[in-house]
């Protein structure tokens, strides 16, 4: 068994989750590789394929991060330590199974296992077609409605599927999840622990009792929408004139209950300066925010027809940027960062099937958020055979990641 050194050891009924850089984030880097080293070895039965494995990925991971290594923060929790808001904590069963399905990913070094299933990392799910906001980005907009199309019992269903297939780790979301409060909080209790359930809000009716609940209910984290560090702007964004105080308040309320906090970011044309993403990372540090998301706009739902796509220079200015702040050093206390746009260039498309999906709150799976398209219903038909049909049918506009991919 690994031991930690003591000073990464965390007292598990601590409530605050910490951002740790540094010397701390260099220790964990160690810990990590040896603990992939003896999950690995354990999953091919082998010790030399374990190191095989590692050296495989690190070479991998250099290829597009340079000889540095990207990964220079974590945020512990509970006795957890979170790379990223998309994948499980370690140590813990969870992870293992993470780490055991990368290594099962990279067919070459795993001859025999290379058509084998493997689920998800995560599936971001929609429990509600309802919402109170009109944002002018809005992707779900075909889908909203002033009820909900499945009641509780069938939410219940979609979730033991995922349970069947191995899925270990859900972002609920809507139409505006918060607007379901009742039902998120069985449903969120239902997942965890077997689960780690991550929110994805506008802030909508996150109050610091819906946060301790959620909380105590089992939540991991919350992912809340920001998309604009200036109030009026972000409230212009959301059509609604309280949006921005509420997400201030809900970082507070989640920071409060002992919640992962991450903040999502549209990156449009307007906010792709330097110095929009520089006041709003400093706006995320300064209250405390562990990580943010930066996505680009598309052209679906609300923004459908609309020349909303980021520039090359755009997407390589947010890409420089987000990669320097994750480099430590002088932003070492900012939030850790990413910006899907770069490994989707970089990597391919992890999405359609790959290591997420999406499934909307009618029950039908689409290839992600933004490439909408159900390709079949969870109450209707088997989830590998719409599986097959999300996989082949893939990105609508990157190539798939090939297997040697790593998040
Ligand atoms: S983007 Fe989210 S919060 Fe905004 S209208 Fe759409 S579902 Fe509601």
């Amino acid at each position: 068994m690994i031991r930690w050194p003591i000073f990464l050891r965390q007292n598990r009924k601590s409530l605050a989750p910490v951002l740790i850089a540094g010397t701390g984030a260099f220790w964990l880097r160690l810990f990590l590789k040896l603990y992939f080293v003896k999950t690995a070895m354990v999953a091919f039965r082998h010790p030399v394929m374990g190191v095989k494995a590692l050296l495989r990925i690190q070479s991998y991971r250099r290829s597009f991060e340079g000889k540095r290594s990207i990964m220079r923060k974590f945020v512990g929790a509970g006795g957890k330590y979170y790379f990223a808001s998309d994948s499980p904590g370690f140590p813990g069963p969870l992870f293992r199974e993470f780490l055991r399905d990368e290594c099962r990913r990279r067919g070459a070094l795993t001859e025999g296992h290379g058509q084998e299933y493997i689920p998800v990392q995560t599936v971001f799910w929609g429990i509600t077609n309802r919402c109170p906001l009109q944002c002018t980005h809005c992707y779900d907009w075909d889908n909203i409605d002033n009820r909900d199309r499945l009641g509780l019992d069938q939410l219940m269903e979609v979730l033991a599927i995922f349970r069947q297939q191995g899925i270990r780790h859900v972002q609920l979301s809507g139409g505006e999840p918060m607007a379901r409060f009742d039902e998120l909080v069985k449903l969120v209790q239902a997942a965890s622990p077997s689960m780690e359930c991550w929110l994805l809000t506008s802030a909508y009716g996150f109050s610091a009792s819906r946060a301790l609940a959620l909380k105590e209910a089992g939540l991991l984290g919350v992912n809340i929408s920001l998309d604009h560090w200036q109030q009026d702007k972000h409230n212009a964004f959301r059509q609604n004139g309280q949006s921005h105080q509420w997400a201030m308040q809900a970082i507070d309320h989640g920071r409060q209950a002992g919640l992962l906090v991450s903040l999502s970011l549209c990156v449009t044309r307007e906010m792709a300066s330097w110095e929009n993403l520089m006041a709003y990372a400093t706006l995320a540090r300064d209250r405390g925010v562990h990580f943010v998301r930066m996505l680009e706009p598309r052209e679906v739902g609300r923004f459908s027809g609309m020349e909303v796509l980021l520039d090359a220079g755009q997407v390589e200015r947010v890409s420089r940027f987000v990669r320097q702040m994750n480099s430590g050093g002088r932003f070492r206390d900012f939030p850790a960062m990413v910006f899907f746009g770069y490994h989707q260039r970089t990597l391919g498309c992890m999405g359609a099937g790959d290591r997420y999906l999406y499934v909307d709150a009618n029950g039908d799976m689409h290839a992600c958020p933004f490439c909408r398209g159900g390709m079949g219903n969870l109450l209707e038909t088997p989830y590998r055979d719409i599986l097959k049909k999300v996989q082949e049918r893939g990105c609508h506009l990157f190539a798939r990641a090939q297997p040697d991919a790593i998040h």
